[in-house]
């Protein structure tokens, strides 16, 4: 069997909260009723991987479980939406989780989690021949190590490698300079770099990194810099009841555009896309949207 994509990194059980707004100590704010809560899966590499499927490539996830609930309960979920799990390994451990609260009134959220850290995955667990006939190979910053090691061998065998980059630690360029194509967060750009701009941000980064750079930026949408052309495009108006898990949605949505051969600027609006719809709704994978959907944002929306 060859992939589409193969997805390797973390993913997450989360009790998700839906508060009237962002709780803060020490006032009025400091108590207040929750609106609704649910238990719904999630997890950076998990999510990505889920909208590929939803948007049908032929998608493996590959990344640890707990022997819990929660660990039956992802790994279930992940199966009943099309994702091939056979690489999954468990160990006798709780599932990682996360508690995430979710401000209604502008669908921004807080997240809390916990990981055991015998759910780290080891080099060796990696499936080789997956990823030696994988068109795409998606890593997240979770376990940088194995993320390193298995974008070097996916690069090495002519796939498109790209990443999932959240947060700032001591690896990070060298996590980016392992992939074809790098998709940070606006915030890890500007921690990088010392710029808070993202075009003279990216400019700064290229002397680091040849490969395509990609930023995600929230409700202004995403932009990246190919060679030196810099592109941006701009987010889809929807009403966001929650972002959790917009950035893993975004980042399936962009490599079902490369699979697909389309061109940087179509892959960055695709993406925005199927983040768009996956803040109507709340948590990660429940946010997964279909093609269908996908596409009718895009034909709502076209420009010109
Ligand atoms: P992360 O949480 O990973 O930093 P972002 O907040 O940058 O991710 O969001 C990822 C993508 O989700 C954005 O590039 C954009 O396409 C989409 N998105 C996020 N927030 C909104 C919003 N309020 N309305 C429409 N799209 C959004």
């Amino acid at each position: 069997m060859s992939w589409d994509v193969v997805g390797i990194g973390e993913n997450s059980v989360d009790s998700v909260y839906v508060l009237p707004a962002t709780p803060q100590p020490g006032g009025a704010l400091a108590k207040m009723r929750i609106t609704d809560r649910r238990v719904l899966c999630g997890g950076q590499a998990a999510t990505a991987v889920a909208t590929c499927a939803s948007l049908g490539l032929r998608s493996k996830y590959v990344g640890v479980t707990g022997s819990d609930d929660n660990g039956r309960r992802i790994r279930a979920e992940l199966e009943r939406r099309g994702v091939d799990v056979a690489s999954i390994i468990t160990r006798d451990t709780a599932n990682r989780f996360a508690v995430i609260l979710v401000d209604a009134s502008t669908g921004e959220r807080i997240v809390l989690w916990d990981r055991h850290e015998s759910l780290r995955l080891r080099e060796h667990e990696l499936p080789a021949d997956a990823l030696a006939s994988a068109r795409v190979v998606h890593v997240d910053d979770v376990d940088e190590e194995v993320a390193i090691r298995a974008a070097a061998a996916a690069r090495a065998a002519g796939a498109i490698v790209t990443s999932d980059i959240d947060r700032v630690t001591p690896r990070t360029t060298e996590l980016a300079s392992s992939v074809t194509h790098a998709i940070f967060s606006q915030h890890v750009v500007a921690a990088v770099t010392g710029v808070d701009e993202v075009e003279p941000a990216l400019r700064r980064l290229r002397s680091r990194h040849d490969g395509v750079l990609v930023v995600t930026m929230g409700a202004r949408g995403a932009a990246a810099l190919d060679g030196d052309r810099f592109l941006q495009e701009p987010a889809f108006h929807v009403r966001a009841v929650d972002t959790t898990g917009a950035g893993d949605v975004f980042r399936g949505g962009f490599i079902y555009a490369l699979v697909n051969g389309e061109p940087l600027e179509q892959a960055l609006r695709t993406g925005n896309a199927a983040a768009a719809v996956s803040c109507t709704r709340l948590g990660a994978l429940n946010g997964v949207p279909t093609l269908d959907e996908v596409r009718e944002l895009m034909a709502a929306n076209v420009r010109g």
